[in-house]
């Protein structure tokens, strides 16, 4: 990805274009190109060498439980500074 398409891609106006990175997916096993949407439809396996690819937990999730069976929690609230750790190190600021 060259500094133009950084750009563009972080501008929230401009519509995002679909790239060749984001059509193709690129096997860790047997390093062929699979088509995105073919690979995503076949639950991250690739069709080729059945190599398992990484899948997050949202995707992970709705493979495992049907639909409104779970629901994500929001992360717990910490106090300030449970540990209270000292800084120990003289570290340059501002
Ligand atoms: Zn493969």
């Amino acid at each position: 990805m060259n500094w133009v398409t950084r750009v563009r891609n972080a501008l929230p106006f401009v519509a995002k274009r679909e790239t060749t990175d984001t059509l193709w997916h690129k096997c860790k096993g047997c390093e062929a190109m699979i088509f995105l949407k073919e690979f995503e439809e076949n639950q991250s396996v690739c069709p080729k060498c059945d190599h398992h690819g990484r899948i997050g937990p949202a995707e992970r999730f709705a493979a495992i439980f049907d639909d409104d069976s779970y629901k994500v929690l929001p992360p717990p609230r910490v106090g300030e500074d449970p540990l209270k750790f000292k800084d120990t190190k003289n570290t340059p600021t501002g």
